[in-house]
């Protein structure tokens, strides 16, 4: 007996841990408590009437949220220098922030914000199961994940989490995160195309512990470089998020050091409340109360993928059922009810990435200049239904190129705040739909080096921008998810991918044309040099617009492919003929008259990638920004500018324009023409509606039509009744198609 009184005494410290939250709680019993009096008063915290710190030493409060939300941009500026990564170092694709003990933000770096409340869905993953007590928080602890389902976009975003304690209490938590340049799932790069499950989508570190004593475990950093097609890049990025934490780690203990750890406590508190508070205020000074609909659409055409499974090859359009609502007392609703099922591919979402799309959202809108915290989540509601592409509700599923329906879905979001914003009489906050930031030039295999390599070009990341009400849209400069667009130097990529730029260039008739026109998109030429093979994908929108513009301006142009194998261009560059260095004129091409080859030049712009060796020829397209307002409304020296900076192929002038270049009056009558013409050829909504009716009672649809009004009537029972309404169909009307995504969700459903 006395040996195991003896042994128990030994085993008793870890059963007499002291909790890590404040007042005596566990960080579990804290956020249990935060979110009681959240749903018992509506206010942060339950943080009614007067905000003692602010209202009574409001500079110190200012001052205090100042150094708070320096620390954290000072982190990411510096941190991103650890990188060797493209994508982080020269283009910025890396945040911080700074959260509660209960995983709330208080304050984020400029960057990547989309990612500012996923990483708190994965510090509440944590701390609601108990991590606490194992596999244990404490001082010096890191902790990674970059699980969608926990909180993420897909794996490719990596977090590391730091938790900053102050004496024995957990007092807050440092977060950053990096998108991989490869993340080793089965095709490269950092948007895969090719995962049809998440067994497939790469590295995968569902919020896990890896490092004490402020250094990650060598039996992590080992795996890593075991699990990615480019391990300097990944063990560099690694480090880069954990000293970035560790910065905004000490900026947190300088604060606490000089204010005092009463006043800091105080401070978050008050500061997501004051966040909660001002984006309501904001959404009731700038918008108007009602329910805004913008549908979006985009294709997945898979059917042709022979190296697929049967089941995953499917010709698929997604159809995005983007509501969006403001209610009288100000709380924002988005509703996805109706949107089209998940599926065997990589483009599905989780509620995390749906949150995190919200935020990079709002923050170019609403809130981009406010206090920038998870106040704005307190202040909006959400519904994502499972099964659907917004919430794919399946341990199964991939997430990996979660982007390709985020970006169309949330250009409907845009467009909704836009018409409420001018609704209100805030035109100049006004945009149409942003580009789609594609192509993704993305691909691994070897490079000019001879070694293995892979690269996603974030080149996509200045795409078109939308139209405004006074403006055009940003020429090849935009994001939709990061604020901060920049393409990088071409030197940079030609020194990690095995292709060459021929040319970088505006791409003409890419913006969306409007009264203002959306922003341009652009093309590069890229020749594959020293390289046996190095499999290359297409991913971008071909036959479908996205999203159509503003108030009468068009859609952003789709793109098409045009890549050529086995090409004769050193034969060609031998000669001393000219050699194509771009094609702003597809149907007079350079490329397509001077190189000849296996030609690939067609609709087909999203496709598993493809082997391209030395000599080879990609164009990559990228796409532009939606118009505002009727094109022919457009003055005729803005479409002459439009001709001479290449923006406009000249043939289009008229038939967009309505404009005669060079003569102004015959202009005039041209559009006086156009307008006539428009009034004889259209035809009452009345007859119109009628003829669409009789198509869906007839079935006379495409078959990837079908199945996604199948899937959408399938889902949501009001989608499906204010559907059949509006079309005056039968109350049991439906398509015979098999939606057998939906099936297996119902099972799912079923189990849980
Ligand atoms: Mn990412």
């Amino acid at each position: 007996m006395a040996l195991v009184d003896r042994t128990r005494e030994l085993e008793a410290l870890a059963s007499e841990r002291r909790p890590i939250g404040w007042d005596g709680l566990t960080a579990a019993e804290m956020l249990t408590e935060s979110e009681r009096r959240f749903a018992q008063t509506g206010s942060y915290y339950g943080l009614t009437g007067e905000l003692e710190l602010k209202s009574g030493d409001p500079i110190r409060y200012e001052k205090l949220f100042s150094r708070v939300r320096g620390g954290l941009v000072s982190a990411r500026e510096t941190a991103l220098n650890i990188s060797a990564s493209p994508i982080v170092k020269e283009i910025g694709e890396l945040c911080f922030a700074l959260y509660t003990p209960e995983g709330d933000s208080v304050a984020l770096s400029t960057g990547i914000i989309v990612h500012v409340h996923t990483m708190s869905d994965a510090i509440k993953h944590m701390v609601r199961n108990e991590y606490e007590e194992n596999p244990g928080i404490a001082p010096g602890d890191v902790f990674t994940n970059n699980d969608a389902m926990i909180g993420d976009v897909h794996n490719a975003d990596v977090q590391t989490m730091v938790p900053i304690f102050w004496e024995d209490e957990l007092v807050g938590w440092a977060a950053g995160v990096t998108h991989e340049i490869d993340i080793g799932a089965k095709t490269p790069g950092g948007v895969p195309v090719g995962p049809i499950s998440r067994f497939e989508d790469g590295i995968d570190l569902p919020a896990k512990k890896i490092g004490s004593r402020d250094r990650l475990w060598r039996d992590h950093v080992l795996a890593g470089q075991k699990g990615t097609r480019t391990p300097m890049y990944w063990t560099l990025d690694e480090r880069t998020r954990l000293a970035g934490c560790h910065m905004v780690r000490e900026a947190v203990e300088r604060v606490i050091l000089e204010e005092g750890i009463d006043t800091y406590k105080r401070f978050v508190r008050e500061v997501i409340e004051d966040g909660r508070r001002s984006f309501q205020s904001r959404l009731r000074e700038m918008t108007v109360p009602g329910r805004y609909r913008a549908p979006a659409f985009i294709e997945l055409p898979f059917a042709k993928e022979e190296q697929l499974p049967s089941y995953a090859r499917v010709d698929k359009l997604f159809h995005a059922s983007v509501e969006l609502r403001i209610t009288r007392d100000a709380v924002l609703e988005l509703d996805y009810d109706g949107t089209s099922a998940w599926g065997y591919h990589s483009a599905n979402c989780t509620p995390s990435s749906m949150q995190g799309a919200i935020w990079v959202q709002l923050t170019q809108t609403l809130i981009c200049n406010d206090k920038v915290n998870d106040g704005a989540y307190f202040g909006l509601r959400a519904n994502f239904p499972p099964g659907t592409l917004s919430n794919h509700a399946n341990p199964n599923a991939s997430t990996g190129n979660a982007w390709y329906f985020l970006i169309p879905s949330f250009m409907g979001f845009i467009k909704s705040l836009s018409r409420s914003l001018q609704a209100r009489g805030f035109v100049e906050e006004v945009l149409a739909p942003y580009g789609l930031t594609a192509n993704a030039f993305q691909g691994g295999g070897v490079t000019q080096y001879g070694t293995p390599g892979a690269t996603t070009n974030f080149g996509l990341s200045c795409v078109g921008g939308g139209a405004k009400m006074l403006l055009d849209g940003l020429d090849y400069g935009a994001a939709m998810w990061n604020p901060e667009g920049d393409m990088g130097d071409m030197e940079m990529w030609e020194l990690i991918e095995p292709f060459l730029y021929l040319g970088q260039r505006v791409k003409p008739n890419t913006a969306g044309p409007g009264r203002h026109r959306g922003g341009s998109g652009y093309e590069c030429l890229r020749l594959a040099w020293k390289t046996p093979f190095f499999e290359m994908q297409n991913l971008g929108n071909g036959r479908v617009f996205m999203q159509s513009g503003l108030w009468g301006g068009y859609p952003a142009a789709c793109g098409y492919r045009h890549n050529v194998r086995d090409t004769d261009f050193f034969a060609v560059v031998e000669r001393g003929d000219p050699y194509p260095v771009h094609e702003p004129d597809p149907a007079d091409s350079a490329l397509a008259r001077d190189v000849q080859g296996r030609r690939e030049f067609d609709l087909e712009t999203t496709t598993l990638p493809h082997a391209m060796r030395q000599g080879d020829l990609y164009l990559c397209m990228f796409r532009g920004g939606a118009g505002l307002g009727d094109p022919l409304e457009r003055p005729y020296e803005a479409v002459m500018e439009d001709l001479t900076g290449d923006f406009l192929l000249e043939r289009y002038a008229e038939s967009l324009y309505g404009v005669v270049p060079g003569n102004r009056e015959a202009t005039e009558a041209l559009r006086a023409r156009r307008r006539e013409e428009r009034g004889r050829e259209a035809v009452p909504v009345r007859e119109w509606m009628e003829g669409e009716r009789r198509r869906l009672l007839e079935g006379d649809l495409i078959e990837p039509i079908k199945r996604m009004y199948a899937e959408s009537l399938r889902l949501s029972e009001r989608w499906a009744a204010e559907f059949r309404g509006f079309w005056d169909l039968p109350d049991d009307f439906d398509f015979e198609v098999a939606t057998p995504e939906i099936d297996l969700t119902r099972q799912l459903e079923a189990q849980a």
